[in-house]
């Protein structure tokens, strides 16, 4: 691993510049993958990626959350946007980070955030998808995830190519609607693997063995290489087209995005909301020509 990633993971901890990002507002570039940091600046992004025949699965910014008033001020905001998705009739369903709810506080504190979510969701028919954070948080939301299982059906959960361990969590979560992805944090060599090489590996291995089974999948990347791969497995298989999208963050790769569009289901991962620090860091650590995007950004102000 880089020093540059592990420089832009340790800046997207860093929990004074979080806070200061808040308040210096909307900067360094974020704008270009930050689709504002209202509900209907938002929206206006969303309906534009609906008009390119774009699906959106929409993320209020925001993680590691230490105080109640916070957690339960995001959960009110997620219900809005879940309201906002039925009044503007628009593509759209939810991304949700737990510690954005109050994992890191309580994790009863956290289900009953996540079950009001569910339920209101639930009632809109739209779907939620329960976002995959760092190591330590993986079991208690696929804890969480069980639970709401019992009582929702839409919902879901990703999956990280890095982790040993992914396959069989695949195996076991085969009824379950999921986001397969890379994995975007910095794990121990003793839970992950650290190669680039060993990581697509595994993540091919993982797109493969899921796309064998009858269950909505999304292959969640922007590289060519796992589409490409992944395409041509598609094909060799027949497997149909209504099973699977490809799924890319907001502002990144877009052509090839609209270009999948023409003949696949595709999503745009949307994040916005004034919690955009950390989100942009990781961003950054994941590809350091992305700084491109800072220097852009601070140069057009
Ligand atoms: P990379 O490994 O970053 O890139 C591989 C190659 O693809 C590059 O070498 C280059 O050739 C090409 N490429 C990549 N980006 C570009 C570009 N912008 N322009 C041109 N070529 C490019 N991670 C989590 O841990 N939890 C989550 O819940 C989660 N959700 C996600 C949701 C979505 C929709 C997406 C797309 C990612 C999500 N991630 C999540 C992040 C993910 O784990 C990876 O960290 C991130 O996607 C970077 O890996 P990559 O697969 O895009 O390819």
């Amino acid at each position: 691993m880089g020093i540059t990633r592990s420089f832009f993971i340790a800046l997207s901890n860093n929990r004074l510049l979080n806070s200061g990002a808040k308040k210096w507002g909307f900067q360094l570039g974020a704008a270009k993958v930050v689709a504002g940091t209202d509900i209907p600046n938002m929206m206006a992004s969303v309906r534009a990626l609906n008009e390119d025949g774009i699906s959106a699965t929409i993320d209020r910014l925001g993680e590691f959350v230490t105080s109640r008033e916070e957690a339960t001020q995001a959960k009110n905001e997620i219900i809005q946007t879940a309201e906002a998705i039925t009044e503007a009739g628009v593509d759209a369903h939810l991304s949700v980070k737990l510690t954005q709810i109050g994992l890191d506080i309580d994790e009863q504190f956290c289900l009953e955030n996540i079950r009001e979510i569910a339920a209101e969701a639930e009632q809109r028919r739209i779907y939620v998808n329960l976002d995959m954070e760092n190591y330590e948080h993986l079991q208690p939301t696929l804890d969480i995830l069980h639970t709401l299982r019992e009582e929702f059906d839409s919902v879901g959960t990703v999956i990280q190519a890095y982790l040993f361990r992914s396959e069989q969590d695949l195996d076991a979560l085969q009824n379950v609607r999921l986001r397969l992805v890379k994995g975007a944090y910095q794990e121990s060599e003793q839970v992950a693997y650290q190669s680039a090489e060993e990581v697509d590996s595994n993540f091919l291995k993982l797109i493969k063995l899921r796309l064998d089974q009858p269950v909505f999948t999304s292959i969640a990347t922007h590289d060519h290489h796992i589409i490409n791969a992944a395409i041509d497995y598609v094909k060799e298989q027949g497997i149909p087209n209504d099973r699977f999208e490809f799924q890319m963050l907001y502002g990144f790769r877009t052509d090839l995005l609209k270009e999948l569009s023409e003949e696949y289901q595709v999503t745009s991962y949307v994040p916005f909301g004034k919690d955009w620090y950390g989100y942009f860091m990781r961003r950054l650590a994941e590809r350091p020509q992305n700084i491109q995007l800072v220097l852009k950004g601070a140069l057009s102000k």
